[in-house]
């Protein structure tokens, strides 16, 4: 299907070069260029993809200048054509040679261009695809020699492309209008087949020839890595590895970009915002300041980067997941374009696929299912541990040979392994048995057995493939489908896109399978703690922490023994893991460590900063210092007031009723001050709410009887009936605030 059509290279066309060599300067053609001009040239209509980077303009612009007449290049992009002008002027000597004409050009302006293309002295003329319809426009156009059309921009064409425009939709029979004969070469720097086959069939060009280059841009990284509570230190601290490089931060929401560009600042990065809602000055201004390397990191949401073009951006992150793997692969291009490094790394979560599937409601139906159909694929292509190279040029129609790419996160920390030939067998046979009708979905519930409304509606309950899978769940399955999709044992149809057919290789593979080895697909649910991506980034490795950690561990007994008071009270677990990922070494960064206040810092500290000094120096660790997230958003009610409160011995429901909290609420607020270090004396308020006998109970409990200060187990020992949970809160912090504090 996507067999490029190798146009013959007849000999070499001296005066192609020359042209080459005098107007732009180069001295020789890139990947396709030169068989593309000359097809062109010989009159054939010429289908382009190829990506961002390529010499994509030059197909068009080159042959225009030889050509007797003018060609009309259409682009939805105004800056764009306004630069190849500007350009094009430049590279000549003649200000004619080439023309914008638009709803911006007044009367005079209008007239000079019109006059130009008269005369012939122009050669290239840029419109957008509103002023190619203009009736008026039209009757001029078809007084002039037209050499050719070039549709810049192509995937417009299509709904199922990024940037859909209806407008293009009607480009075909005005050019017929316009000129009978005149080639037509349209160009787009991003098709999967779909989109492919849509555009050709929209533009009459199904026989065209078509010339595909390969999407593959080797020296890019591909990284997934689950998206946790703790993403924006995540973020800071992959941006802090990659301290003084360029990089993009793409956020979905303009909220959200103002919020992540905040916080980087606060951090110490040098970041700024881009979005749509800036005022243009602003805007202008940030582009500016990024493109002039005056800040490193701009985040933005996708408005940012089209037409802008600075080659050595390093990392492009996606704070959230991108609608498309289209717009994946658009975005993550705009990183190492000088073809040095470019890091492209995505934080995933579910949540996000389903704040973006709400987006979608309200809108059309039938985009509705494009939207979800393409979201559907974000998610394959984010929890798959197929490699993300392979995937990509899968996507676009491209197969990538190489077993291991060695640049991507899949091959490089490749999941577990198992045979699965059985499995893809069975998952062929029962597309063949619901008569390659059905998309992936429903394919995993005929495996599984689901028999819901829509499976007995078309009795593949009854079916002999029906539950036979039913030992493993539906997104397994999900894996088994892609695996085939990718394996090309099964296609997905063109027409009605999603429904699942089996190709030849399919059908052979049910006769004689061959064996067939998957990897284990992520599951990044399951990684909701941060654990893992500190772990496996830390310089020190894994074991280093552990070691670390018990090091704390061992003092904090041994300050617990000698001050009679439980472990935790003096630290608590996750202020000593804290410790392990931040490494303290001064008082002050202490203070910063979850759960230690300066109370709690100044009394038991010290020592713990000693032994992470010690093991710092040891294993030359270098210490994530500026690790420490520092929030802009002000979310819970002051600390400071209620200190204040409880000093003034406010009555905790009034201090609650006054900020809209429960008392449950109030009281989080205050264990919260208590946990870091910081003693507060609600006596007042405990005598005079809780039995005197309870209070007693209580800290008796906590002061002899107690593992650990967790309330669900004082709770369990107490008994709830005798003892109810909020009473046990408080007095926790009488006991935390008197004893430990
Ligand atoms: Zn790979």
């Amino acid at each position: 299907m996507n067999k490029q059509r190798i146009v013959q290279n007849v000999a070499v066309n001296k005066s192609l070069a020359e042209v080459l060599k005098d107007f732009f300067g180069f001295t020789k053609f890139k990947g396709q260029q030169e068989e593309i001009i000359d097809s062109l040239l010989g009159g054939n209509d010429v289908f382009v993809i190829m990506p961002t980077g390529g010499g994509k303009s030059l197909c068009y612009q080159l042959p225009a200048l030889i050509s007797e007449g003018t060609a009309i290049i259409i682009s939805p992009l105004i800056a764009l054509m306004k630069n190849q002008v500007d350009a094009l002027r430049n590279f000549g000597s003649v200000k004619g040679i080439a023309h914008v004409m638009n709803s911006s050009l007044n009367r005079m302006e209008m007239e000079e261009v019109k006059t130009d293309l008269i005369s012939g002295k122009t050669k290239l003329l840029y419109v957008a695809p509103e002023s190619l319809t203009k009736e008026d426009n039209i009757e001029f156009f078809k007084k002039l020699k037209i050499s050719f059309f070039a549709i810049d921009e192509a995937h417009c064409i299509s709904e199922w492309g990024h940037d859909f425009r209806p407008e293009y939709r009607r480009l075909r029979p005005i050019i017929e209008i316009i000129s009978e004969n005149a080639p037509i070469i349209a160009l787009t720097a991003t098709a999967t087949p779909k989109v492919q086959s849509d555009i050709q069939k929209n533009l009459k060009m199904v026989d065209s020839s078509l010339f595909k280059s390969s999407f593959n841009r080797a020296n890019l990284y591909y990284e997934v890595r689950p998206k946790t509570k703790n993403v924006i230190r995540d973020l800071i601290k992959f941006i802090k590895e990659n301290e003084g490089k360029s990089g993009i931060v793409y956020c979905l929401s303009r909220k959200k970009v103002e919020e992540v560009a905040e916080t980087l600042q606060v951090n110490g990065v040098k970041a700024l915002p881009y979005h749509a809602g800036l005022d243009t000055i602003t805007r202008v201004n940030n582009q500016d300041r990024f493109l002039m390397e005056d800040v490193d990191v701009i985040v933005a949401t996708i408005a940012f980067g089209m037409g802008i073009d600075k080659p050595d951006v390093r990392f492009v992150v996606h704070h959230d997941i991108p609608k498309s793997i289209e717009s994946y692969y658009q975005e993550t291009g705009r990183a190492g374009r000088d073809g040095g490094e470019g890091k492209c790394i995505t934080f995933y979560s579910y949540d996000d696929i389903q704040k973006l599937e709400k987006f979608m409601k309200g809108k059309p139906v039938a985009e509705q299912e494009i939207s979800k159909q393409l979201l559907n694929e974000t998610v394959s292509f984010a929890e798959s541990s197929i490699c993300r190279r392979r995937q990509i040029l899968h996507y676009f129609g491209e197969i990538y040979e190489q077993d291991n790419c060695a640049n991507c996160d899949n091959c490089n920390h490749p999941k577990e392994k198992f045979e699965v030939t059985e499995d893809i067998r069975n998952a062929l046979l029962a597309v063949k048995q619901t008569k390659q009708l059905f998309k992936a979905k429903h394919m995993c519930y005929v495996m599984i057995g689901n028999d819901n409304t829509d499976i007995k509606t078309v009795k593949h309950h009854l079916l002999p493939i029906f539950g036979v899978g039913k030992d493993k769940d539906e997104k397994y399955w999900m894996g088994i489908f892609r695996q085939s999709l990718i394996q090309l044992l099964l296609d997905k149809d063109i027409e009605q896109y999603g429904i699942l057919k089996l190709t030849d290789k399919g059908r052979e593979f049910i006769e004689n399978p061959y064996k067939v080895i998957m990897a284990k697909d992520h599951d990044y649910e399951e990684a909701d703690d941060d654990s893992i991506i500190v772990k496996k980034e830390s310089k020190t490795g894994q074991a280093g922490e552990e070691v670390l950690f018990k090091m704390l561990k061992e003092l904090r007994k041994e300050i617990s023994k000698k001050e009679k008071l439980p472990p935790f009270v003096i630290f608590q677990d996750p202020s000593l893991e804290d410790m392990c990922i931040q490494f303290p070494i001064s008082m002050e960064e202490m203070h910063r460590i979850t759960g230690v206040g300066v109370g709690k810092a100044k009394k038991y500290g010290q020592p713990f900063l000693d032994i992470i000094k010690q093991y710092v120096e040891e294993h030359d660790i270098v210490r994530p210092n500026d690790m420490l997230v520092k929030s802009v958003a002000k979310k819970s009610i002051s600390k400071v007031f209620i200190i204040q409160s409880i000093d003034r011995k406010l009555s905790l429901d009034d201090v609650a009723k006054s900020k809209g909290l429960t008392l449950e609420e109030l009281i989080g607020e205050i264990e919260k001050i208590v946990d870091s270090g910081t003693k507060l004396d609600i006596n007042y308020y405990i005598n005079e709410k809780v039995d005197e006998y309870n209070i007693e109970d209580i800290m008796e409990y906590f002061n002899e009887d107690a593992e650990t200060d967790s309330v669900e187990d004082a709770l369990l020992e107490l008994g709830e009936d005798d003892y109810p949970e909020i009473e046990i809160r408080m007095v926790r912090i009488k006991y935390l605030s008197e004893v430990g504090n």
